[in-house]
Parts: structure tokens; sequence; C-alpha cells
């Protein structure tokens, strides 16, 4: 087996085909695994490169389960509580995301009078999702094997809620009257960004209704102690001990079918082109990547077209810091959002003393930002590093104002474009969080993780149930279960 890409989605993938005691090869082309959910260190700090927090890792959750499956233990995280404080910058008080779902409950009531239906009804359409993922669904259908775990998965409160696919949360926010709170809309359009990459008006009822629910018990996000590598070096431990390989610094080029499955070229970074034999591939890869690694007539028409459709994803600007910590305000939280229009919606991670990011005194700050990938790549040196430049400042000054830090509390800055992304990850112009949860590409919708191709399969963040750490080891154990339901294997979880 071929799993192509070390981020969390194809280090799970390797892990659980491993674990079956299949051969597998993981080719990662960074010399460091992990991808969007890795870090680098710079002098004395860590910082986490793209993903900060971490879904999960509840009982039941998809890390926790997959961990369970691999005999290996939680990482050590703390569970953020308020999982977010978002500030809507209208001079009105900002939105903490309690832990404690009663709390949260009374905090919502209080902030937004009047949506209690609205919320009522997000809870309902959760719980029936929550219950229905749990079977492990095959929600995109493309084979018999494919729809009988999907209609298995079914369940009365699923068949209801899935009377809801095609709306969107603004349909929601009208169905309860609450459709003119223009608060409560830009609080959703702030959240469900960072989710679904889009806003209440473009981003799935069902998908949305489940992220708002994230941050309470039972569910929860957390913080995890060291790094977000830590992750990363769990899944490795799964791979090798189960004796899969990996092969970093190993570029995938090519995809060739041959009468065993798939030749891949490997380009590997300091020595000569090599193909590797292989009955599978997994593909954890962009799929906007597979028209460049597979020949025009390999790929069917109809699927090449639907691929160079495919809307391009955000970019993300990241800038990375280190502040002095008692610069920061009184009870700081870990997580917060800002929504102004300028420099626009901040995501910021701060890390929390003796987490194994700074040095004590010190902490971490990253704040990140969505752009289009267009405004980055195609730009010549000079006007790019520029536009950098003006972009840099721009966050800087606003984090500088919203958190009162004088230039002295500042003891790191740098800032990650699209350019960087693509550099770091691999991924085509930079592009980053998959492909959005618009109704129109939301779950049955959405692109499948069993190809047209035979022997090739998908998983990542452009694959159901879509970006964050959790949702991709989940498109990874769907690809796996299929990948090996396709050889007569049943794959269920442990535990
Ligand atoms: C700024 C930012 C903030 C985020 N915050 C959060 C968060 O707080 N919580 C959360 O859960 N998620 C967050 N996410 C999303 C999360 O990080 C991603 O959804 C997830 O990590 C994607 O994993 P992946 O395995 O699908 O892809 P990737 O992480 O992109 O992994 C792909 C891997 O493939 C490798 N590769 C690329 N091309 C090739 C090739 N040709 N051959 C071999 N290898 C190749 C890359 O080097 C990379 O390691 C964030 C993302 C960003 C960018």
């Amino acid at each position: 087996m071929i799993v192509i890409g070390g981020g969390i989605a194809g280090l799970t993938a390797a892990a659980l085909l491993s674990r079956e005691g299949l051969e597998v090869t993981l080719l990662e082309a960074h010399h460091q695994v992990g991808g969007c959910a890795g870090t680098f260190r710079r002098g004395p700090w860590t910082f986490d490169v793209g993903a900060t927090q971490v879904a999960g890792l509840e009982p039941g959750g998809s890390h926790e389960r997959l961990l369970r499956h691999f005999g290996l233990p939680l990482p050590e995280a703390e569970i953020l509580d308020p999982g977010c404080v978002v500030d809507l910058c209208d001079g009105t008080e900002p939105i903490p995301l309690w832990h404690d779902p009663e709390r949260w409950a009374a905090e919502r009531q209080r902030q937004f009078p009047g949506s209690d239906l609205f919320w009522r009804l997000c809870d309902a359409i959760h719980s029936s999702n929550w219950a229905f993922a749990g079977k492990d669904p095959i929600v995109t259908p493309r084979s018999l094997w494919d729809l009988r775990q999907l209609i298995g998965a079914l369940q009365l409160p699923t068949l209801a809620s899935g009377l809801l696919a095609g709306l969107s949360m603004l349909d929601l926010l009208r169905l309860c009257g609450c459709a003119d709170d223009s608060r409560l809309r830009r609080f959703l359009d702030l959240q469900l960004k960072l989710y679904s990459q889009e806003p209440a008006d473009r981003t799935a009822a069902l998908y949305g209704a489940t992220v708002l629910n994230m941050a309470q018990a039972p569910l929860g996000l957390w913080h995890l102690q060291g790094s977000m590598q830590v992750l990363s070096d769990q899944l490795v431990e799964a791979i090798e001990g189960a004796g899969g390989t990996i092969l970093r610094r190993h570029r995938a080029t090519g995809l060739r079918p041959s009468s065993q499955g798939w030749d891949v070229d490997v380009q590997p970074r300091n020595s000569r082109p090599k193909t590797l034999q292989t009955d599978d591939v997994v593909s954890s890869l962009p799929p906007q990547c597979l028209p460049d690694l597979i020949a025009d007539h390999v790929l069917p028409a109809h699927y090449r077209r639907r691929l160079n459709a495919l809307p391009e994803p955000s970019g993300a600007l990241v800038l990375y810091g280190a502040v002095r910590r008692e610069a920061l305000p009184d009870h700081c939280p870990g997580h917060l959002q800002r929504g102004a229009d300028h420099p626009g919606s901040l995501f910021v991670s701060i890390s929390r003393e003796g987490d194994g990011r700074a040095p004590a005194g010190q902490a971490t700050l990253i704040a990140s930002l969505f752009t289009p990938t267009a405004d980055w790549c195609s730009l010549e040196e000079q006007t790019y590093q520029r536009h950098k430049h003006e972009r840099f400042e721009a966050i800087h000054t606003a984090l500088s104002d919203w958190l009162k830090l004088q230039p002295q509390d500042w003891l790191h800055m740098e800032m990650a474009t699209p350019r960087g992304f693509a550099g770091w990850t691999g991924r085509p112009r930079g592009m980053v969080g998959g492909l959005g949860q618009h109704p129109s590409r939301f779950g049955p919708f959405g692109l499948a993780g069993r190809t047209p191709l035979p022997r090739l399969w998908l998983c990542g963040d452009s694959i159901h149930p879509g970006e964050g750490t959790a949702g991709v080891s989940l498109s990874a154990l769907n690809a796996c279960r299929q990948l090996l339901a396709n050889r007569g294997t049943d794959l269920q979880l442990s535990g």
C-alpha cells in the first residue's frame, strides 16, 4: 500500500492499514510529518503551523477511538473553557463559548435574546448527526458496499434531519424567525467561516449546526501539551510499531495504472527518482493535485472536469509572534476571534504558561486570517514582498491595539502567506481548509473517497466530513474501510 502525504489524514490511513498487517509505505515530501497540523521552531519558541485546537479527544471522538484502536494513550491535553472568546468589535461584550452546555445556553440567551428556538433546532440536528456519524457511514456512496454502510447507519432522527439537506444556516435562522438579528448573524458568520470556509448563508445547515456544538460537553476543544506535533508523533509510533515505513523527503510526482495496481513515481530530496509498485494508493493530498499526478488519458473525462471545476479553497495569512506574558490582558483566554472588517477576521491562539511552546514568562501568539490564494501566488517578487509587508503591518497593528501590546512586548514576529503554505505543505497555491461546506458540496454532494479509478482512494480535508484534524482522521478511516472491504476485510475499530 502506498499512502501519499504525511499530514494527519495520511498518517491515520497509514497507521490503520499497517495495523491490518499490510505492507505500507507513506510518502511525505517534507522533512517532517504533520502538514497543516505540524510545528516549527524559532529560537526558544515552538509554533503550531496551522491547527492549534484539537476536537475528537472525548470518549467516542475520532482521535480517541483511533488512538484506542492503536493501543496508544491520549495525548496530554487541557480542555478549552471557553473554547474561544468572540469579539464582534462593535462595542458589545465579547461572547465566550463555554464548555458547560448549560452555561453556554444561558450565555447565548443573554447575548442573543429571542434566538432560543434556533439554538434548540441546532442542538437537535447535532444530536442526530452525531448518532449517525458514530456508525461510520459512507455519506458519498459510489458502490453497493458504500450504500449498505450508509443505509445501515440511518435512523429515524437522521431521516428527519436529512429533510434539511440543501438548506443553509441562514435558512435555519429564517425558519426560527431570527434572520434579522444582525449580531447573531455576524457571530455565526465568524464562527462558521472558521470551520466551513463559508458564512451562514453559504454553510450547509446540517454541517453548521454540528460545528456550533463543538466546544461544549460531551464534546470539546483541547489544547495539546507540548505542541500539535504530538498528534503526528503518536501516529508515527502507530505506523512504525506495526511495521509500516515512512519515507520523509519523498515527493510523489506521478501515478500510473499497472497490472498490479499502480506505479508511483517518487522524487526523493537528495537522490535519483524511482518508481514504487503498489496494489492500492491512498492519497491525502488536495484532489486538485490529481490532474498533475495522473495523465489526462487515465483520468476519466467527467472526473477530470469535476476536479478542474472545484472551487478554489481559501489561503491563510498567519502571523507567528512571541510576546511577554505579563503584557497580555489579565485572564487572557487561549483562543480569541476578532471580527473586524480591517484587516479581516482574526483567529488568535495564545500559548499557556508551561505548555512547552515558550520559555517561562513568555507566550506564543498565532493569528490567522483567510485570504484568497490568487492574491499571492502569481505576484512578482517585489510586489509580493510589498503586499506581504502591508498585510503584516495591518495584522500587527490590529493585534497590538486590540490586546494593548506595546512594541517592546513583542519578542518575535514573522508571517506566512499562501506561498509559505504551498512550500510547507505542497498544497497547490497554498490552499488550506478543503472545499468548504456549501449545501451543494456537503455530505452526499461532496467529492467521494472512492474515486472512479480502481484502487485509488482519497482522504483529507476535501473529503467528508471536511477540515480539522478530527475530520480528516474520519476521512482516512472511511477510505481505509473502503479499501479493505475491496480486499474482503472488514475494518472495525476495536473497543
Ligand atoms: C491556519 C490554519 C489553522 C487551522 N486551525 C485548526 C484548528 O485549530 N483545529 C483543527 O482541527 N484544524 C485546524 N486547521 C485545519 C487542519 O490543520 C487541517 O484540516 C488538517 O491538518 C489537514 O490535514 P491533511 O492530512 O488533510 O492535509 P495536510 O496537513 O495538508 O497534509 C498533506 C501532507 O502531504 C504532503 N505532501 C504534499 N504533496 C506531496 C507529494 N506530492 N508527495 C508526498 N507528500 C506530499 C505535505 O507535505 C503534507 O504533510 C487549520 C488549518 C490552518 C491552515
